[in-house]
């Protein structure tokens, strides 16, 4: 994956919500979504997060601006501060999000050295495809929301070394780690069982996040709720703490 030259990227958007996935799920936080995604996962709901435009929005109580990309560190840990809701009192958590943020782990690293110093907590949400780029700025993610791809969701390609390699890499810096398998009609449980056996060791460490997907754009089909029972099953016969947890955002219908 290709680095980026300085601590710059480009978004998407900058926006305060509900967090809707992973042990967080209901907590009100910063999101700042880059643009940039090496995948093309079958259940994607961001497409517009593939490339970059010229210019990214910022959400905030008076309104909607734009921003020209890329973008620099300072003035994304800036607008992160400035669209926080007056209302907000909780300790301030910014989720970087995508796209791929791991595309750019120096942006990544510089945010989070300058939000965390002030008592902010950063969260990355990746697919955790580099485990390099994203050991390069772990020492400043206090949470890792990584995505384990099934191969079904990919076209069959298999990034199970790397997932394994970025939750090992946050747990030894002391990030909490949540591991997010959503499981889409056409998963093979030969999969999700090959997926938990690489997983084991790490299994009492991390926080396992079933997810069913949710019918959009390329996927159209729910998941049978008798294939979602048996995953869970599959899940908790090898120890693992799992939760499931639909995309809670989109039943709210905030972003
Ligand atoms: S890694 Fe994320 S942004 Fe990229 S295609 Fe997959 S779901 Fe979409």
């Amino acid at each position: 994956m290709a680095k980026e030259p300085s601590a710059r990227a480009p978004l998407v958007e900058v926006f305060w919500s509900i967090q809707g996935e992973g042990r967080f799920v209901g907590e009100t936080m910063g999101f700042l979504r880059v643009a940039t995604c090496p995948l093309r996962c079958s259940y994607c709901d961001t497409p517009n997060s593939y490339t970059a435009e010229p210019t990214f929005l910022v959400h905030a109580a008076g309104g909607s601006s734009r921003e020209p990309n890329p973008v620099g560190a300072a003035r994304a840990a800036d607008l992160a501060r400035s669209s926080r809701p007056a209302t907000h009192r909780a300790t301030p958590r910014l989720s970087i999000t995508g796209g791929e943020p791991l595309v750019f782990p120096s942006f990544v690293s510089a945010i989070g050295a300058t939000l965390r110093a002030e008592g902010w907590r950063i969260h990355l949400e990746t697919a955790a495809i580099d485990s390099a780029a994203f050991l390069a700025c772990a020492d400043q993610v206090d949470h890792l929301s990584a995505d384990w791809k099934l191969p079904e969701t990919i076209d069959g390609a298999d990034h199970g070394d790397s997932h394994f390699a970025c939750c090992e890499t946050a747990l030894a810096h002391g990030a909490t780690v949540d591991v997010k398998i959503v499981l889409t009609p056409a998963f093979a449980d030969a999969s999700l069982v090959r997926a938990l056996e690489r997983l084991a060791p790490l299994r009492e460490r991390i926080l396992l996040i079933l997810q069913p997907v949710t019918p959009a754009l390329r996927e159209q089909e729910p998941l049978p709720a008798s294939r979602l029972i048996a995953a869970i099953a599959l899940a908790e016969q090898r120890g693992f703490i799992t939760r499931t947890l639909p995309q809670a955002h989109k039943m709210l219908r905030v972003p």
